[in-house]
């Protein structure tokens, strides 16, 4: 009969890590209703130029607007908010958070020119809201950002614990550690389902403490004489503070550069975080202290071409340089895709003599979310009938699949985007339906497909190079000189430019076609195009992206 049903389904995050975004519904067929945890980006690589930011494809929830109880969000990454102020605009619903997340969240929306103070509820830490039959219960757990919460829903059919990134830190150094007792009495009273973070499924062991990291950073920068560069992820809140907290321990100055430091420490400082710690200089106040008295926190860490650490070494930042003897320490990971770039930016710092620390050759970060032993804890709390594995690519949800199985978890079920899982009434999560979904290019301003010309006609042009063609007839139907131009097309020096050839073929065949009428001229469009695409193939290998202009005077 027409009876309840919990749903779920990733539209992103699953399959891939990046742009999270999922979707719990309730209800019954004639009357359902929907929440949306998190809307995250992901970043594209060299492979489509001139994208930088992918979001997830939310065409199936955008239909279902109007039964659409809020968007509620775990914590304040960009792979978990990215997308909301691309996104809200064809939702226009409520939105939930914490307080950083929220604050965080405002600024992505101003950037945007949108007040969306009207639609935001701050929700404080370990608190409670209701949605329809959605009761949501906020638990702060312990990541590498301010308040990541992980979601207890809870609906009249049963409860369903959403972990979103999590990692256990007993000593998280600011926020406070995991709440075990509170995770135990959930799991006491009975999860159908943990919804869980898959990112370090391949690693043994525990994902450490931003403590120790805390005291080996320190270790490290008491015997240096010289100028330190630390850079590492602006967002996390903790290991700025530590860096503080070393600069204040050595008797140095700190200085924050780049644009997102500064916005994290800002958002942090109004959430009231970051108190009793020393003030930070400005970096044309900072270049006057003496080496071995400043301290600089900078971000760029994966090598990105407009990120601080990138201009500094390259000496185009205005106010920041390093010189021989300086150390740099990545305090931080390298995002998988990030190698070339990053590497290259360490080869440069080497060549200018400076030192170098990382996780390769120091212990100077933890990641943020569970290693293996840090899962098993969160399942011997929480006690899920069953472990649906997100937040990874496939081989990380199928490893984390079968450790759920040798960990003796009753159920797991392997999903992807678009899959509609149904969790309740029963005992056996099934994926019953599939939503379509998808990733959305923003591409500009304006958000396009994967399969989108724009894209296509860039990749064309940026591998083959343009050429461009502007046939004029007189009244007669005679042609003129023909104007050619092109970009992006090799010349040897010892042959005769490319442009002889061509104006010599186009004038050829001008001769022995007509342009009296449309079909006459699409002929002649045809084979000039083609005949000058092969001169140019002949003379350098190349096939440009050709275009064919024809005007009358
Ligand atoms: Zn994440
Ligand atoms: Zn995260």
């Amino acid at each position: 009969m027409n009876k309840n049903e919990l749903y779920f389904c990733p539209l992103g995050g699953s399959g891939e890590i990046g742009m999270n975004m999922n979707l719990y519904a309730y209800g019954n067929e004639s009357n359902k209703k929907w929440i949306i945890v998190d809307m995250g980006v992901s970043f594209a690589d060299d492979s489509v130029p001139g994208i930088d930011l992918i979001i997830p494809d939310a065409g199936f929830i955008i239909d279902k607007k109007d039964d659409l109880l809020g968007i509620v969000l775990t914590h304040a990454h960009e792979d978990h908010i990215g997308s909301v102020a691309h996104i809200w605009p064809s939702l226009k619903c409520k939105i939930y958070a914490t307080p950083f997340t929220a604050a965080l969240l405002v600024e992505k929306f101003k950037e945007k020119k949108i007040d969306v103070t009207n639609y935001l509820n701050v929700v404080p830490l370990n608190s409670k809201i209701k949605l329809g039959n959605f009761e949501i219960d906020f638990i702060t757990l312990t990541h590498s950002i301010l308040e990541p919460n992980g979601l207890s829903i809870k609906t009249p059919l049963g409860t369903i614990l959403h972990t979103g990134d999590w990692k256990i830190d007993p000593n998280p150094l600011i926020g406070s550690r995991i709440d075990e007792e509170k995770l135990k009495k959930i799991g006491n009273d009975g999860v159908s389902a943990m919804i869980c973070d898959s990112t370090n499924i391949f690693s043994p062991g525990r994902a450490g403490s931003e403590s120790q990291v805390r005291d080996s950073l320190l270790r490290i920068m008491e015997i240096k004489t010289k100028r330190i560069l630390v850079t590492s992820f602006a967002s996390n809140v903790a290991r700025m503070e530590t860096i503080f907290y070393c600069a204040k321990k050595t008797g140095r100055n700190i200085c924050l550069v780049g644009r997102s430091m500064q916005r994290i420490y800002k958002a942090a400082k109004k959430c009231g975080y970051l108190k009793d710690l020393i003030e930070p200089l400005e970096p044309k106040d900072a270049k006057k202290v003496s080496k071995n008295k400043i301290l600089y926190l900078a971000t760029g860490s994966q090598g990105e071409p407009m990120g601080a650490m990138n201009r500094i070494i390259n000496g185009i930042h205005p106010e920041v340089f390093l010189e021989e003897g300086d150390c740099v320490i990545f305090s931080s990971k390298i995002i998988p895709g990030n190698e070339k770039k990053l590497y290259h930016l360490q080869n440069l710092i080497v060549k200018n003599k400076m030192e170098i620390i990382s996780e390769e050759n120091a212990f100077v970060h933890v990641s943020g979310h569970p290693n293996r032993d840090d899962l098993k804890d969160m399942y011997k709390w929480v006690k899920p009938k069953c472990i649906i594995p997100v937040h990874g690519e496939h081989r990380h949800m199928v490893e984390h699949v079968s450790f759920a199985k040798e960990m003796q978890v009753p159920k797991t079920l392997l999903i992807e985007n678009g899959d509609i899982i149904k969790i309740l009434p029963g005992n056996n999560p099934q994926i019953v339906d599939k939503a379509p979904s998808g990733k959305i290019y923003l591409d500009g301003n304006i958000n396009v497909n994967t399969e989108s010309q724009s894209i296509k006609d860039r990749k064309n042009l940026s591998i083959n190079g343009y050429l461009e063609i502007t046939l004029i007839f007189a009244n007669n139907g005679k042609i003129k000189k023909p104007i050619i131009s092109y970009k992006g097309i090799p010349e040897s020096e010892q042959s005769e430019p490319l442009v002889f050839d061509m104006e010599d073929e186009i004038l050829n065949i001008c001769r022995t076609f007509s342009v009296e009428n449309k079909r006459q001229q699409k002929n002649l469009i045809e084979t000039i195009k083609q005949n000058c695409r092969r001169i140019v193939k002949e003379k350098t290998g190349k096939k440009p992206f050709t275009n064919i202009n024809i005007a009358r005077i």
